[in-house]
């Protein structure tokens, strides 16, 4: 039998040596001996990812496999989860400058210009980017999180919203993101959690395993939070968040795990008249708040 390829260092800590990972069917990962991150073992390259993230990746025919079902067309419900979040984001702090990683067509910048932010945002896809740019008016940048010119210290606050999981290196583009934070600044991730209750009791049918090219790293809220403390980040809150989505897709993910709630569901949304939007919390979606020491 031939051995596997030896795995590259772990992306979070920098560790060389790595466990097998969980048996899944479709996807074979490593768990590094040091801090315990899941990731893909195999290094990926620069050209690989930006390909990865072109216009395929918001209007994708199977989202369970790859990417969005079709971003655009879910702006009410992304627009919707955005105010949520940012109401509460504001009692944590005043808005302020805010630098948004991964802002993809700029709903999440424009919810927040409403609040009085001021944005500036990093976006791989350049369709994305031009459509924040273009349609909305906002300063979206398109390009890899390192090739971007961030002054030091000149944010109040930085959201990466699904996105630390997707870095093929998430320790240095953690470290970017501390040193554009001024001192006291805040940063807010949201990732899935792979140790969440959801997760473990749904297993191999997890619907945050992803295909090995689109998340690269699999945390829990303990390899996170050593992640965060390595790069000058000190986590102060967590809890899981939610997301609007419309009722039919509710009914069409539920089914996956509780067939018989959903068609309960289902049918007292024919009887009472479906509701058009519905927050869902699986509680397997971890959102950290840190401050930069
Ligand atoms: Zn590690």
């Amino acid at each position: 039998m031939a051995a596997a390829p030896p795995a590259r260092p772990c992306p979070a800590c920098g560790g060389a040596a790595s466990l097998p990972g969980p048996r899944l069917p479709t996807l074979a990962l490593v768990r590094c001996a040091a801090c315990g991150l899941l990731y893909v073992p195999e290094a990926p390259t620069r050209d690989g990812l930006l390909a990865f993230y072109g216009e395929a990746y918001f209007r994708s025919a199977d989202s369970r496999e790859v990417g969005y079902t079709d971003y655009l067309a879910d702006e009410g419900n992304i627009r919707a989860t955005f105010r949520r979040r940012l109401r509460d984001l504001v009692r944590l702090a005043p808005p302020g400058r805010v630098l948004s990683v991964g802002e993809a067509h700029g709903f999440f910048l424009d919810e927040a210009r409403r609040l009085g932010f001021v944005g500036t945002g990093i976006e791989l896809s350049d369709t994305a980017a031009r459509h924040a740019r273009e349609g909305l008016g906002l300063d979206v940048r398109t390009g890899p999180l390192e090739d971007a010119s961030l002054p030091p210290a000149s944010f109040d606050w930085a959201v990466l919203y699904d996105v630390v999981e997707h870095f093929a290196d998430p320790a240095a583009a953690l470290v970017r993101v501390a040193s554009a934070l001024r001192p006291g600044g805040l940063c807010v991730l949201t990732t899935p959690d792979v140790e969440a209750p959801t997760a473990r009791a749904t297993g191999a049918s997890w619907m945050g395993w992803k295909s090995p090219g689109e998340h690269l790293s699999y945390f829990s809220r303990r390899t996170l939070r050593g992640l965060l403390r390595r790069s000058g980040l000190r986590p102060i809150r967590e809890r899981y968040v939610g997301k609007f989505v419309t009722g039919d897709l509710f009914v069409r993910r539920i089914r996956l795990y509780l067939p018989g709630l959903a068609r309960a569901f289902a049918s007292a949304g024919r009887l009472l008249g479906l509701p058009g939007r519905v927050y869902v919390n699986p509680y397997d979606i971890i959102e950290v708040v840190a401050r930069r020491a």
